[in-house]
């Protein structure tokens, strides 16, 4: 019997407890996981998953296309914050794959009427709310990211805030002249909040894509890829218009789309952009938020 309890130690990871590691809370059957943190950032991962349960029928209309490997770089991501910051995010992962419901879809395109692909829309955006409530209280204002993965031409790291491919072709006096542009974005309070003009916050050196770019991974809206010309961009969707700041609230957001090749396809290349990330996310909540997150009030630890 000591056997036994001493090889499970060694078998937890970095020597800690059991108590220690992040107890994840379950949706009505397990199809949405919610892993919560206590750092003023949420990451969701709506199109990870691949459970295809016969009692869910396949969706007819819509993407049906899983985003490979971004449900395993969720986890990444939130284990290399928590032993960066001393702290976790807050992870949220649809563990159904896409061909039966679609989170990242207003709920009638997303569920197509099935009853228990309903519930798992209604869990995944339930557990978002209480994570951005959660980090409204703790900690004034914070970041949801919503996480995906795009099989586009140009192999660049593309960050959404709803605004649209058309006005980012227009030059920066434009996107900043009388905060219009900034209203219409997924980070409209963090627009306010910000040291820096939006369009700086969008695409200058210290934008997410600029400080990604800086950290080995092309991306768009930054400083060398400002706006997407003819080549394809996702700008965001479903999820960062339900939980970012258009709409009001002090949790802004970001729709991160991941290549394949140079960021998903790989264990070393995701724990490559993980690592970057995390290093990005600390200078961008610098500069943006005025939070260090490695010294937080206010948090679990
Ligand atoms: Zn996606």
């Amino acid at each position: 019997m000591r056997c036994f309890f001493i090889v499970l130690l060694l078998l937890v990871p970095g020597g800690f407890t059991s108590a220690d590691q992040p107890k994840p809370v379950f949706g009505s059957h397990e199809f949405i996981e919610y892993l919560p943190g206590s750092l003023p950032v949420v990451i969701g991962a709506p199109h990870g998953g691949s459970l295809k349960p016969d009692t869910i029928p396949e969706r007819k209309e819509g993407k049906v296309v899983k985003d490979a490997f971004t449900q395993e770089l969720a986890r990444l991501i939130r284990d290399d914050m928590e032993k960066r910051f001393g702290a976790p995010p807050h992870v949220i992962i649809c563990r159904l794959h896409r061909s039966r419901v679609d989170c990242n879809r207003e709920v009638a395109e997303a569920a197509q009427g099935d009853p228990s692909a309903t519930v798992a829309f209604n869990d995944f955006h339930g557990f978002i709310s209480r994570a951005c409530a959660a980090v409204e209280k703790t900690h004034g204002a914070g970041l949801y990211i919503d996480l995906h993965g795009h099989r586009h031409e140009q192999e660049l790291v593309e960050v959404g805030g709803l605004i649209k491919a058309a006005i980012l072709e227009k030059p920066d006096a434009e996107l900043d002249a009388g905060g219009l542009v900034a209203r219409q974005s997924s980070l409209r309070e963090l627009d306010r909040r910000s040291p820096q003009s939006f369009s700086a916050l969008l695409r200058g050196p210290q934008s997410l894509g600029g400080l990604l770019e800086k950290r080995g991974f092309p991306s768009i809206p930054s400083p060398a890829h400002p706006s997407p010309g003819k080549n394809d961009y996702f700008n965001g969707a479903y999820d960062i218009t339900a939980h970012g700041s258009r709409e009001g609230g002090t949790v802004s957001a970001v729709q991160i789309e991941c290549p394949f090749t140079t960021v998903r396809e790989k264990p070393e290349s995701r724990a490559r952009f993980s690592a970057a990330l995390c290093d990005a996310l600390e200078e961008y909540f610098r500069v943006h938020f005025q939070m260090d997150l490695k010294n937080l009030p206010g948090r679990n630890k």
